[in-house]
């Protein structure tokens, strides 16, 4: 029996997973290997990944929309008529009137492809990814603070030996549970795990410390603990002099939460503030988490600073054990934001806007900087601009599945309807492919070659296990197609692609320029940066200063600010979103996979007993959620877990069950991310027959 060793297709912590291929026309075997990030471990989502690989859903041939119906083609008739689109928009509207829009799940190869096709094929701006959805504030933060933006600046394994860890808005127990055996070996020896989180999570469960705040009032939180901090004496001030700037502007603001003050706008009791300042500041080392919960707020960037701040004061950053970290949420996450995809970068995590950094992409993409397009805008304003007379005509999406994880999904389907041409490349008919004027059926994770970057920043191999199906390509052939099409030369071979990704980023931040194929084989994957084949690689950053002009991390002043949306008589309580265990992002896979369906079939709607009675609803009771964009229904949860303000709903789902459908857009000035996390909602029993 073969085996190949590879990863699963889901989250950041790409767990290392081991496929036995056996004879047509059984599926292969899919056991967990001992690999650094799971040791064994699996979770419900990985065991049922390689379900998906022969599911009866699964696209075998394009289809194109005639008369209203899509129907199967062949990939010359749908790319043909995908470059006839592109070319009659751009001869009409000029070259930006074609956008692309990609994912987080895409390979680093595809990422750095799909960055080059749009600036060099299309020659648009227009490029953005639903990574700005899950982890953008976190990362203008890192950039801001520390000159980089790493999703963790260690290696996982680190947290078991942190004598104290604060975790700020992640479930890891639900979302990863591989990971938990890490926080669970540091409980085990004796460390302190405080989480922050509106819900008693699975997580919170475990920890010495749950402080649960209300939405939207974190970054009044970490204020709050800095100012106590402060005045208990644990600043590490001989840190914060050499290694720091800022701080005095940082100290002056702070000034002004007071404990009682904090525990009013927050609803965390002084006790725990103080309880939590202990915890940090007497530890011999403390690391400080964060997540979607600190970020996905129309504040995200400065509520993401607010943790980093009280991380450099505590002297954390660069010791051992310790520091302050970013639990990255989609399988490729990281390195889909490190070569291009995003609408203000080039590979190598260099800024689009830099002069040398345009000169040294268009050297090795072979034209002039000055044919390089600037900056363009992010998804939701990409996905805004869809339809518009003066914007985007024709839209290329691959690996997101925006009608059902962008926010206020509804206008989102709007925009999509208004385009010319809407072009989806998927292996299942999504939600949003199922708009779609020409879909492209694609190879699935065990179907391709590649590398991925996980939440620590290791850059590891995706293997080809198995040929896709006959009829599907992956997207870097359909991406060599079209370009070809359009005139160019872009290679569909994952190796050649990598090499040129390595050129392209070499002397950026994120340096893979020693990063081979081999090394990623032969060391359990590679840490970045890595400038040069003899270069071990990077696990932990920040040991000798931080890659700022002055070499040290900044303090920035940040305050509290209300939520775009609170509370009101038309819609009284606040609404908050995210995941369940058993499903991944949009829930295209997972919603799929039948071994995943017997334990989470339908979302559910979490309400305190509290408010359950008041507006009498029952166990399982259909609950319609009404916003100020739209409306959804789901099963009613009763649960003590939840603040009696609150209520929670996973997005997973579309249709009548899009938590999206709800959500508020309102954007982060600085990372230009959604604030899934609060907006107002109205909640009404619905009676059935
Ligand atoms: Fe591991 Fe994440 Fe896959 Fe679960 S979803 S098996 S935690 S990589």
């Amino acid at each position: 029996m073969t085996s190949v060793a590879t990863h699963c297709p889901y989250c950041s912590l790409q767990c290392g997973v081991t496929m036995r291929i056996q004879a047509a026309p059984r599926p292969p075997l899919l056991e967990p290997d001992d690999f650094p990030t799971n040791r064994g471990g699996l979770c419900a989502k990985g065991w049922s990944a390689a379900e998906l690989l022969d599911h009866p859903d699964r696209l075998t041939t394009p289809l194109v929309r005639d008369n209203g119906e899509l129907r199967p083609s062949t990939w010359d008739e749908a790319l043909d008529r995908v470059t006839a689109a592109i070319k009659t928009a751009q001869a009409r509207y000029g070259p930006e009137s074609v956008g692309c829009f990609g994912g987080g799940g895409l390979t680093n190869e595809k990422a750095y492809q799909f960055g080059k096709f749009a600036r060099v094929a299309l020659r648009t701006p227009y490029i953005d990814y639903n990574g700005r959805f899950c982890m953008s504030s976190a990362a203008t933060a890192g950039n801001r603070a520390f000159g980089v933006d790493r999703g963790l600046p260690f290696p996982l394994a680190d947290i078991a030996g942190a004598q104290t860890v604060l975790l700020v808005g992640s479930n890891p127990a639900d979302t990863m549970p591989p990971a938990m055996q890490y926080f669970d070996t540091g409980r085990a020896n004796g460390a302190a795990h405080i989480v922050v989180d509106p819900r008693y999570t699975a997580t919170a469960k475990g920890s010495t410390l749950h402080l649960q705040p209300t939405p939207g009032t974190d970054l009044a939180l970490a204020n709050g603990l800095l100012h106590i901090a402060i005045r208990e004496g644990y600043v590490d001030q001989a840190y914060v002099d050499t290694r720091t700037s800022g701080f005095a502007a940082v100290r002056a603001a702070v000034a002004a939460y007071w404990p009682d003050r904090v525990e009013r706008m927050t609803g965390v009791p002084v006790a725990h503030l103080r309880r939590a300042v202990e915890l940090l500041g007497t530890a011999r080392s403390a690391m400080i988490l964060t997540a979607r919960g600190a970020e996905q707020h129309r504040n995200g960037t400065d509520t993401t600073q607010a943790w980093i701040n009280l991380a450099l004061a505590l002297g954390l950053p660069g010791r051992p054990y310790s520091g302050f970290g970013t639990v990255t949420g989609q399988g490729n996450g990281q390195g889909g934001r490190e070569h291009g995809q995003k609408a203000d970068q080039l590979p190598g995590y260099r800024r689009i806007d830099d002069p040398a950094a345009r000169a040294h992409v268009a050297a090795v993409w072979g034209i002039d900087p000055d044919d390089l397009p600037g900056p363009g805008v992010s998804a939701v304003e990409l996905l805004d601009r869809c339809g518009r007379p003066d914007g985007v005509r024709v839209l290329l999406v691959l690996a997101s599945n925006v009608v059902v994880s962008a926010p206020d999904r509804n206008r989102v389907r709007e925009r999509l309807g208004a385009l010319d041409l809407l072009v989806v490349s998927d292996f299942f008919l999504s939600e949003t492919a199922a708009l779609a004027d020409v879909v492209f059926p694609t190879a699935q994770w065990a179907e391709e070659d590649g590398t991925m970057t996980n939440l620590e920043g290791r850059v590891l191999r995706r293997r080809r296990v198995l040929d896709p199906p006959p009829g599907v390509h992956d997207d870097l052939t359909l991406m060599s197609l079209l370009a070809e099409r359009l005139g160019h030369s872009f290679s569909a071979d994952p190796r050649t692609v990598f090499d040129e990704l390595r050129r392209a980023s070499a002397g950026g931040i994120a340096d893979y320029a020693g990063i081979s194929y081999e090394r990623v084989d032969a060391e359990q994957g590679v840490f970045w940066p890595c400038p040069s084949d003899d270069h071990p690689g990077t696990p932990h950053l920040f040991a000798d200063g931080f890659p700022t002009p002055d070499g040290r991390a900044r303090f920035i002043r940040v305050d509290h600010t209300e939520p775009a949306e609170t509370p009101d008589r038309e819609f009284p309580y606040v609404l908050t979103t995210g995941r369940v265990m058993q499903q991944y992002q949009s829930g295209n896979q997972t919603r799929r996979a039948r071994s995943l369906h017997a334990s989470a079939t339908d979302p559910k709607v979490e309400l305190h007993p509290d408010l359950a009675r008041r507006l009498g609803i029952d166990a399982a009771d259909l609950v319609e959620l009404r916003t100020r964009r739209g409306r959804a229904v789901f099963r009613a949860l009763i649960t003590n877990t939840i603040r009696p303000d609150t209520v929670f709903a996973p997005f997973h789902w579309g249709g009548e069950q899009s938590a999206n459908a709800l959500t508020d857009p309102a954007l982060d000035p600085h990372s230009k991310m959604p604030a899934f996390k609060v907006c107002a909602v109205a909640i009404t029993p619905i009676k059935e027959d």
